[in-house]
C-alpha cells in the first residue's frame, strides 16, 4: 500500500511509523528479526528503511530488510534511496528490483556529501530524482525536510522554496530531521502551509537515550537543545539508566504536546532499539 494512502485513510487518528537501520553486514541479517518481532508487535503503520551512502551491498541490505518487513512481518516498508552518487541508470536498476519485489514507497533523498564517494552528476537535489522516478515507475514518493533548516539551504526562505519544488516534483510526505523544540517544528508547519505545501508533514522524533548520541546529534544535526532539555542532559549524562528514563520521558512529553496540535502522525527513529519503541507505544496508546 502506498503510505500518501494511509495518511488520507487514518482520517482522525494519527500515523504511527518507525526508523530503522539495516546491519552492516550481510550475515546480521537473520539477528534483525528479534527487533523486527517486537517493532511489528506495535502495529506501526509503516517502517522506513534507511540507505548508506555508495555501494551496492549497502543497497541490498536496505531492499532484503524491506523485503522481510513486507512480506514476512506484512508491514508496509519504505525504502530510503540517495542520488548524489549514483547515475541515472543506476538508479533505474535500484527501482526495477524495487518494483519487481513489489515495494511502493521510496523516501527520495539527495544524500550527504561523501569525498569517499564520487558525485555523480544526473542527479543535484532530491527533487531531481522524484521528477525523474516519477516519468517511469509508480512509487510513493516521501521527502525529508528541516525544521531548522538544511545547512546548505542558506536559511528559511530558501528551505521553504527548495521544499514546495520537492513537493511539486511529486513528494507526498514529508519526515522531518529530528528536533527537540516543538515550537520550532510548529512554526515550520505554518511556514509550509502558508507556502501551499499542503502533503502531510510528520514531526521526527528521536529519544535520546545516551550521551555519545547527543554528541554525535550537536556535530552532525545542528539542532537546537532547549534549556528544559539541556538541564536534563547535564544532570544525568553521567548515569546511564537515569539518562535513559529522562530522554524517554523527554520525548514521550513531546509526542504528546505534538499529538494534541494539528500534526498526521509520528515519525519515530526507533535506532533499532525495541526498548524505545515498546516505551513510547506504551505511553502514547490510549492517545494515538
Ligand atoms: P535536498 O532536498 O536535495 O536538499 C539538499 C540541499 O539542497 C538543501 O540545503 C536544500 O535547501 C537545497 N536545495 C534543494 N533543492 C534545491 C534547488 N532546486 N536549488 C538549490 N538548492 C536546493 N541520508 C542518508 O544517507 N541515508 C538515509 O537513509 C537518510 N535518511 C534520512 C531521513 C530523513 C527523514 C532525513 C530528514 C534525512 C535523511 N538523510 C539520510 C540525510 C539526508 O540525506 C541529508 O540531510 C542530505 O544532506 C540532504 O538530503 P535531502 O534529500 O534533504 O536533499
Amino acid at each position: 500500500m502506498k503510505v500518501s494512502q494511509v495518511y488520507k485513510d487514518k482520517k482522525d487518528k494519527k500515523v504511527l511509523s518507525f526508523e530503522i537501520f539495516p546491519p552492516k553486514k550481510d550475515s546480521e541479517l537473520s539477528n534483525i528479526d528479534e527487533t523486527l518481532a517486537v517493532l511489528c508487535e506495535l502495529e506501526p503503520d509503516y517502517i522506513s528503511v534507511t540507505f548508506g551512502a555508495g555501494g551496492s551491498s549497502n543497497c541490498n541490505r536496505t531492499i532484503e530488510l524491506a523485503k522481510k518487513i513486507k512480506h514476512e512481518y506484512h508491514v508496509e516498508p519504505v525504502v530510503h534511496l540517495t542520488s548524489l552518487h549514483y547515475n541515472k541508470a543506476e538508479i533505474d536498476e535500484f527501482a526495477k528490483v524495487l518494483s519487481e519485489a513489489g515495494l511502493e514507497n521510496v523516501l527520495a533523498l539527495r544524500g550527504d556529501k561523501n569525498p569517499n564517494f564520487p558525485e555523480k552528476n544526473d542527479f543535484s537535489h532530491a527533487s531531481d530524482l522524484i521528477a525523474y522516478m516519477k516519468e517511469k515507475w509508480d512509487f510513493c514518493f516521501l521527502g525529508a525536510c528541516y525544521p531548522e533548516c538544511h545547512p546548505e539551504s542558506g536559511g528559511v526562505i530558501n528551505e521553504i522554496r527548495h521544499l514546495k519544488t520537492k513537493v511539486n516534483a511529486g513528494a507526498e510526505v514529508l519526515l522531518s530531521q529530528l528536533f527537540f523544540d516543538n515550537d520550532i517544528f510548529l512554526r515550520f508547519q505554518e511556514y509550509c502551509r502558508v507556502a501551499d505545501i499542503n502533503v502531510p508533514v510528520i514531526p521526527g522524533i528521536m529519544p535520546v537515550i545516551n550521551a555519545a548520541q547527543i554528541k554525535r546529534m550537536i556535530t552532525m544535526c545542528g539542532v537546537a537543545f532547549p534549556a528544559r532539555f539541556e538541564k536534563i542532559i547535564h544532570r544525568y549524562e553521567d548515569n546511564k539508566e537515569a539518562l535513559f528514563d529522562a530522554g524517554m520521558s523527554y520525548a514521550l512529553s513531546q509526542i504528546i504536546d505534538l499529538l494534541v496540535s494539528d500534526i498526521e502522525g509520528i515519525h519515530l527513529y526507533t535506532m533499532n532499539n525495541p526498548l524505545v519503541a515498546r516505551r513510547i507505544c506504551e505511553g502514547i496508546r490510549n492517545i494515538i
